[in-house]
């Protein structure tokens, strides 16, 4: 297991290239393809990377209407009815080439946010660097975007700081594939005419399972280095390999991560630790020092305490488990999955307890003070995480007397994700087999009587509801319009 995780060399040269794609792009860009009135920006155009065919390519598959979704459906429909051109794009589209089940639906278009907004009753604006309409239908959200034009800065490939800060101007669909991070995220499907529209060459990307930046990754990785962990997320995930030059640009310019917004990274590392692929993700960010920029203190402890990495491989295969099995871990078990290795040491492992648990507390607390308000992690998922990580001492056989009952502990509101961790230590390491018996036989007794008590409570309002007893309408029981979803950040910088 620890073989895997070869030394790799600070100068960007990585330990383990198997993942890397072997060929380069050989589509040309001709430049008879480009409309002249819309010149083309340098990372487009320049030294290797002229990477695009820019005439049209349109491919014709008409994809089984079973496998979009009707309301995302209605809103494409609704766009084009009103004089609109209006597009699937972007991860839909990758995903039903490959015959995966998409994870929502976004939508470009040529109306602007307000036009879709009068459209919509259920719509919000969000964003203000990149604004963005979102159509809400309960809990799904449908993304619809303006087509994006070439920024003006992006012209100017030499100039010194490539971070793109606002972008809200609006172009043609040619621009907007080519504003998109990774080839195969640059696809339109014209539900219309059941046709896919590729002016990145994407399709060959996907037909080759490579990721590949649109355009020079030297350019499009520092203007939003966020993609450098979308690359990680969509390489695991879809096991696709990276193509060299976006894998060099990863590893170059890893540190440029900690330059973004820290929302957009969290939210990133949480959606690779829930994507089902956390395992193959971390080896990504072992490989290209992105692990050296997220968490500097288990990159500095995982190099000089190689005997911990079992412990990772475990917890990352566990959350890559309850995935599998439908569930989604909770985003303290996934960061205590990060921490709890290195938190606890060796010294836990090799059985001398309980010194060692008081250090790796005071380990731990000096992690979290630097990680927390670096990826701006909010109080009540730090506080959940801290928990999962005491709950462990307790969890595991004691020689002293417990001053709590199984019963009690199974209350506390971070016990189930505890267990997951306990359970995946067990079953891995083939310790604490009856220990983890009883604690299995308490979660089972405390879930089936907190359900019998959420049925008596549901109960208890129907008798409510039937009996005709009306609630007082006043303001707090009025229903609230329902707003934009809180965790909703803008996709770009
Ligand atoms: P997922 O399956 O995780 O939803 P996705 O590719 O759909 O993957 P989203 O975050 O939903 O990812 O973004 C939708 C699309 O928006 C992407 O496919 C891509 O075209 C574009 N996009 C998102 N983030 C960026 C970015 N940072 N830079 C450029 N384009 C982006
Ligand atoms: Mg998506």
């Amino acid at each position: 297991m620890v073989g895997a995780f070869a030394p790799r060399s600070r100068e960007g040269n990585p330990g383990r290239r198997d993942n890397i794609a072997s060929h380069q792009n050989t589509t040309t860009f001709n430049e008879g393809d480009w409309d002249r009135s819309n010149p083309l920006p340098a990372y487009l155009t320049g030294k290797n990377y002229s990477l695009l065919s820019l005439a049209q390519r349109e491919k014709k598959i008409a994809f089984d209407s079973r496998c979009l979704d009707a309301d995302a459906v209605r809103v494409v429909e609704r766009l084009v009815k009103n004089g609109h051109t209006a597009y699937f794009v972007g991860g839909c589209v990758r995903d039903l080439l490959l015959g995966r089940k998409p994870k929502d639906f976004d939508i470009a278009t040529t109306a602007r946010p307000r036009q879709v907004k009068k459209l919509f009753r259920n719509c919000w604006i969000i964003g203000r660097r990149f604004k963005l309409a979102h159509v809400n239908f309960g809990t799904k959200t449908v993304e619809v975007s303006t087509f994006r034009a070439f920024l003006p800065e992006t012209f100017d490939t030499d100039r010194e700081d490539l971070l793109i800060r606002r972008d809200n101007l609006f172009g043609t669909p040619e621009q907007d594939a080519c504003r998109r991070d990774f080839t195969i995220n640059g696809l339109f499907y014209d539900l219309g005419r059941g046709v896919i529209i590729d002016n990145v060459a994407g399709l060959q990307d996907i037909e080759d399972r490579i990721i590949r930046t649109v355009g020079d990754p030297e350019v499009r990785l520092p203007e939003d280095p966020v993609r450098i962990l979308r690359a990680i997320k969509f390489a695991s995930r879809i096991d696709f390999k990276i193509e060299p030059a976006t894998y060099e640009a990863m590893v170059r310019f890893a540190p440029d991560i900690s330059r973004c917004a820290a929302p957009r990274v969290l939210e990133e590392i949480l959606r690779i630790l829930r994507g089902g692929a956390a395992r193959q993700a971390f080896q990504y960010f072992w490989d290209t020092d992105v692990l050296q920029v997220l968490l500097p203190e288990v990159d500095d402890r995982l190099r000089t305490e190689p005997d911990l990495l079992p412990r990772y491989h475990v917890l990352l295969e566990n959350l890559d488990h309850m995935v599998a099995r439908g569930l989604r871990p909770s985003p303290a078990l996934c960061l205590a999955s990060l921490f709890l290795p290195v938190a606890e040491g060796p010294e836990i492992i090799s059985g001398k307890p309980h010194k060692a648990w008081e250090q790796a507390s005071a380990g731990l607390n000096a992690m979290m003070e630097s990680f927390c308000p670096r990826l701006n992690v909010p109080r009540r998922d730090a506080g959940r995480l801290r928990d999962i990580i005491a709950l462990q001492k307790r969890l595991r056989p004691s020689s002293s007397r417990r001053r709590y009952t199984r019963a009690s502990l199974t209350r506390h509101p971070s016990f189930g994700d505890a267990l997951e961790i306990f359970r995946a230590y067990c079953q891995a390491f083939g310790d604490w087999g009856e220990e983890l018996e009883r604690w299995d036989e308490a979660w089972a007794t405390h879930k089936s009587t907190a359900d019998s008590a959420d049925g008596k409570e549901d109960k208890k309002n129907q008798r409510r509801g039937s009996s005709g007893g009306q609630k007082k309408r006043g303001s707090r029981n009025r229903r609230r319009r329902r707003g934009p979803k809180a965790s909703s950040t803008p996709k770009n910088t």
